[in-house]
């Protein structure tokens, strides 16, 4: 059994996993952690009479709970706390929450690397949402000139999201760097022409109703390509999670997107 901690359980995402992980059988939810968390056991919540689980709101707690895996649906203000102290305890992050920087991203990784501890951050579990990543750098070797529209509920902290950026970068790795547009562009309204990757221009919506939806455009002479891929439901990330969850202690690095591991 592997014994899984679920931090930000509260939280949309935290709130599908903690369902996951309970049914599934190959996995022990050990923990769960919200540092504004009042109650000490799960059963104290409604919905989880029938579990009995610790409820953890310091980090100091978890030391001691001897846990195999940390699943991170938290902020974008807490992520790097939170996974720097899982890693400094030998605990494996699967980290969902987005937001952290490159500059993060590397301390972590640098981190994993000295701890050999196997570990995932995942812009987006959803296979849907790789796939697109995949094809959308496939198609940018022909075709240069891209936009990107990512649309989320009205919720998100963050902006662009963590899947329209990883996919500029996964794009910018194919695409020679090109300023797109009329140079001599000139936006009447500040934002209008959206944000800046390498020339690349990404788009944020944020509406009530929605989940998690992105759409990859390119334009080419007299043709366009439009690649779009949405999350109807939060249970579409679960696989995924599940996935990382089994195969992650098999690893002595932190990995960035599920891809390196399916
Ligand atoms: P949410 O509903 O706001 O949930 C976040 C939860 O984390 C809240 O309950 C929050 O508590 C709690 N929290 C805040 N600081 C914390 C800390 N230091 N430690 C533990 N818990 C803490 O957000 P969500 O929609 O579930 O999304 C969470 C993150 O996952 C976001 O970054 C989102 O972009 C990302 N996400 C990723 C994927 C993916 O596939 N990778 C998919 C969907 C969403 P309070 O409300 O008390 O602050």
């Amino acid at each position: 059994m592997i014994k899984v901690i679920v931090a930000g359980f509260k939280g949309r995402m935290g709130k599908t996993t903690v369902q996951m992980v309970n049914e599934n059988q190959d996995f022990e939810l050990a923990a769960v952690y919200d540092p504004r968390a009042t109650e000490s056991n799960l059963n104290e919540i409604n919905e989880y009479q029938a579990l009995d689980v610790p409820v953890y709101s310091e980090l100091q707690q978890i030391k001691s709970a001897g846990l195999d895996v940390w699943v991170d649906f938290t902020s974008p203000a807490s992520v790097f706390a939170n996974v720097k102290f899982a890693l400094e305890q030998r605990i494996s992050p699967v980290i969902g929450t987005t937001g952290l920087t490159d500059e993060q991203v590397g301390e972590l990784q640098r981190l994993a690397k000295e701890k050999k501890v196997g570990g995932l951050i995942a812009p987006n579990f959803g296979i849907s949402a790789v796939l697109l990543m995949q094809f959308a750098q496939q198609a940018a070797k022909y075709l240069p000139d891209v936009e990107i529209i990512e649309m989320h509920h009205n919720n998100k902290l963050d902006a662009p999201s963590g899947t329209a950026l990883n996919t500029a970068k996964m794009i910018a790795k194919v695409r020679k760097e090109k300023v797109q547009g009329n140079p001599d562009e000139k936006e009447t309204l500040p934002g209008a022409r959206g944000a800046d990757y390498q020339g690349m221009k990404i788009h944020s919506v944020r509406l009530p109703g929605y989940v998690a939806h992105e759409q990859v455009l390119f334009g080419g002479l007299g043709e366009a390509l439009t690649i779009r891929q949405d999350s109807f439901d939060r249970i579409s990330f679960m696989s995924g999670v599940a996935v990382a969850i089994s195969k992650i202690k098999n690893y002595d690095e932190l990995f960035v997107g599920l891809e390196h591991i399916l």
